[in-house]
């Protein structure tokens, strides 16, 4: 029996590539080939409707400055719904990517045949790397411009399995395709006959939510609102499940806190689970913007300096000493940077000379100092805890990851 597109869940997916290789095109394509496979359906009376398509707005939790248009198409298979994110333009993709206003679980990354691996392909790469994307689907674009051959089409099959590789990052299928025409979108090639792997589609309907219910709770506080006499306490939980009754502790001072209700509308008084965004009714004491409730057998770590992997995007280049403001979670807490470690450049991957600065699309393992404790996490274990963006008067300009390993 068909699952109501209510209770599917939702699989965010990147769509990636170097400019022109084809990203608008095929899921266009896609959007395309979904519709006439709908009015088919319609037209013989068949049980066809499983499959859907729709472009749509997703409430998505911006960060503040970020005011770059996304475009996000559901695609609606039997048992998912997917959203395709297509951010226009590659610095903004880099800059939704690691700020998290694109949360994706999977990434398809799009290059094409005549052109092969180009610039943004290993940038994007990295950053899907960087973000903890561990799996991607890369389609190979304009097979039609090489003339369906399958020795191109092999040997740069190799070439991004093996760059992808060395990012820690497994391609779960390479598929030659053609975006203008459908060629293994939805429809397998006729052109190519020597591809026996699968179409986009049947990679795509396969993709699975990823989910961070399991281990200790984190629950950045976003807002309190008082009405009546009541505070509650809003938030988005980025991992484990709060239940009431529970005990948490409120970070950086661990204050512990009692829930006595878990408030969303309509209201049933299950636990919250990660992803969702909550009212929290706390007893124990006050609560504010910057917190991070976290469950007491397993907290996050605290500290005033950090060291991560920095991604510079400004064209004034960062500087050691320099102030800026670091943004992580709900947390804005001003930081001077102590030190530029390891440069790299992010087109070869290439080590970059020893140097107090660090410029535009390079990246470095930075320590920054605060005047007060900041609460974070290894990217690898809550990915909301372990990225923040660096401002400069009020833009962001740069985006870090915490190193260190998963639960
Ligand atoms: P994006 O910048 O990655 O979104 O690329 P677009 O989707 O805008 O495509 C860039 C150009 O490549 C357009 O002129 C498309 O018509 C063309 N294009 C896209 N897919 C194919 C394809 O499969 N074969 C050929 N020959 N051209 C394509």
């Amino acid at each position: 029996m068909a699952v109501p597109s209510s209770e599917k869940p939702l699989v965010r997916v990147v769509v990636a590539g170097h400019v022109d290789h084809g990203k608008s095109t095929l899921i266009g394509r896609i959007r395309h080939d979904i519709c006439a496979l709908a009015g088919a359906a319609a037209l013989d009376g068949s049980v066809g409707g499983n499959w859907a398509f729709s472009m749509d707005q997703l409430q998505e939790e911006r960060e503040r400055l970020m005011t770059i248009d996304t475009t996000q198409t559901f695609l609606e298979t039997p048992t998912t719904r997917i959203v395709f994110i297509d951010v226009p333009g590659h610095q903004e993709l880099i800059q939704n990517m690691i700020t998290g206003a694109t949360r994706a679980d999977h990434a398809v990354l799009v290059l094409a045949a005549d052109e092969g691996v180009q610039v943004q392909t290993r940038r994007h790469a990295l950053v899907l790397s960087l973000i903890g994307v561990r799996g991607v689907v890369v389609v190979t674009n304009k097979m039609d411009a090489v003339n369906f051959a399958e020795a191109a089409f092999r040997e740069l099959e190799s070439a991004i399995v093996g760059h992808l590789a060395e990012l820690g990052i497994e391609a779960y299928a390479v598929i030659p395709a053609v975006a203008l025409a459908g060629d293994n979108v939805l429809q397998r090639s006729l052109a190519m006959p020597w591809f026996d792997g699968p179409t986009l589609m049947e990679v795509l309907a396969d993709l699975e939510p990823v989910t961070h219910d399991e281990g200790a709770a984190r629950f950045p506080v976003q807002d309190v609102y008082e009405r009546d006499d009541e505070r509650i306490v809003v938030g988005r939980l980025l991992a484990g499940r709060i239940a009431e009754g529970d005990v948490l502790k409120a970070m950086p001072h661990a204050a512990a806190l009692r829930v006595l209700e878990v408030r969303r509308f309509p209201a049933d008084h299950l636990p919250a689970s990660a992803g969702e965004s909550v009212g929290l009714i706390l007893g124990g004491g006050a609560t504010e913007r910057g917190v991070v409730l976290a469950s007491p057998e397993d907290l996050p770590m605290v500290a005033d300096r950090i060291a991560a992997r920095v991604f510079w995007l400004a064209e004034q280049p960062l500087a050691v000493g320099e102030s800026l403001t670091l943004r992580c979670a709900t947390q804005d807490v001003p930081v001077a940077v102590a030190s530029i470690g390891e440069r790299m450049e992010t087109v070869e991957l290439g080590p970059l000379p020893a140097s107090d600065r660090l410029a535009a699309m390079e990246l470095a393992t930075v320590e920054v100092r605060a005047d007060r404790p900041i609460v974070f996490e290894p990217f690898a274990r809550v990915a909301g805890l372990g990225r923040f963006v660096l401002e400069r008067d009020g833009l962001p300009v740069g985006f870090g990851v915490v190193p260190g390993g998963a639960r």
